[in-house]
């Protein structure tokens, strides 16, 4: 085995985590981007540590980490929706945990090699905002661990889905 091939072979990661990355966003073409003034004044310095500059937050520290209300959980600097609740579990690490996103085209992954580990980094597909790693050892169906910082996310409650699901059905009826 030569030296390429070493280097290749460290840097290999799962074929799963592969093949996720593939039907994810290039995080290299964000739709929106923001000056860093801009962003200083809207995030809180947890919330600007976390998602400019790849921080984490402690450990069960997260508003969300044990959060189990119905609602979805959008990128707290651009406000896309990420996650839904219905795919959020209790993975005991400390951090929220989702099994799936709510569509793969809003987030965009990336490998991470800092702090000697080989990670998966998630970021968020519209403004490249930092949210968190995945793994591959998540409970079915997916078997995917999203692994986020709540410091990155702004929870909306489901009321407001739901009133919207009724005015919806009510216009369908009216409609046919
Ligand atoms: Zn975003």
């Amino acid at each position: 085995m030569n030296i390429l091939h070493a280097v290749t072979a460290q840097q290999q990661i799962s074929p799963k985590l592969q093949k996720l990355q593939q039907t994810c966003k290039d995080g290299k073409e964000c739709r929106t981007v923001y000056s860093k003034e801009e962003l200083k004044e809207k995030l809180t310095p947890l919330q600007y540590r976390v998602t400019q500059e790849k921080g984490t937050e402690r450990a069960f520290s997260g508003e969300y980490n044990s959060l189990n209300a119905e609602g979805v959980y959008n990128c707290v600097v651009c406000g896309v929706p990420i996650f839904s609740s219905e795919s959020k579990f209790n993975s005991k690490s400390g951090w929220p945990s989702f099994y799936d996103v709510l569509d793969k085209d809003q987030i965009a992954l990336k490998q991470d090699v800092s702090n000697n580990m080989i990670r998966t980094e998630v970021t968020c597909g519209n403004c490249g905002a930092h949210l968190g790693h995945v793994f591959t050892d998540g409970p079915e169906p997916t078997g995917t661990r999203y692994c986020i910082n709540s410091a990155a996310l702004a929870f909306t409650q489901s009321t407001q889905s739901s009133k919207h699901n009724e005015e919806y059905s009510e216009k369908i009826k009216s409609e046919l």
